[in-house]
């Protein structure tokens, strides 16, 4: 156990439905070529334990946004810090996205993603929080609905830490 974290969704939990969720996706793309594009930071690990449970051919984008806001909250300003590098013109486009909160992040995402031209976009995302969503926003992949709490470890960060935990956990008081 982590002196940091408590555990709220285990390394087994996560790489399990990691399993289910690539199969769905395996098979709703298949005889498609994939544009994989992780949202940094926080999805880097997702992204790569996703991408290997994925057996369409594919290729990585990254792309980086900050909110602003302080540590635990966003503000809901959403500001592109890092463009993804390739073209989407008729593109199979799928956002990787750590977490769902107002869900503002990933409308910006789509947003400004969906009018590249692509053959179709959709969203993966590891963890939503549905209690906190502020704006309307297609999730069509989902690992686990959580609370309105706030969470660390798997790529999720605090100040930037605890991103390294092998699980989701929430913060001890
Ligand atoms: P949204 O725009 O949906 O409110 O927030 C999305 C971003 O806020 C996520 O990509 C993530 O970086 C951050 N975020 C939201 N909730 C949490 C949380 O519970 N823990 C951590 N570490 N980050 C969060």
């Amino acid at each position: 156990m982590n002196p940091v974290a408590d555990v709220l969704i285990s390394k087994e939990k996560i790489a399990a439905r990691i399993q289910e969720i690539g199969a769905q996706i395996n098979k709703d793309y298949a005889g498609k070529e994939l544009t994989v594009v992780c949202v940094l930071k926080g999805s880097f690990i997702f992204m790569a334990d996703l991408v290997r449970a994925l057996n369409v051919p594919l290729t990585c984008e990254f792309i980086s946004v900050s909110s602003y806001g302080n540590e635990k909250t966003s503000s809901g300003e959403v500001k592109l810090v890092l463009d993804i590098s390739k073209p989407l013109d008729g593109k199979h486009v799928l956002i990787v996205e750590d977490i769902v909160d107002s869900g503002l992040t990933l409308k910006f995402i789509r947003d400004l993603l969906g009018v590249r031209n692509p053959a179709s976009i959709a969203c993966c995302a590891l963890l939503e929080k549905p209690e906190a969503l502020k704006t309307q926003v297609s999730v069509e992949y989902t690992g686990f609905k959580i609370g309105n709490e706030f969470v660390v470890g798997y790529g999720l960060d605090y100040a930037q830490k605890y991103r390294e935990l092998p699980y989701i956990g929430l913060m001890k008081a």
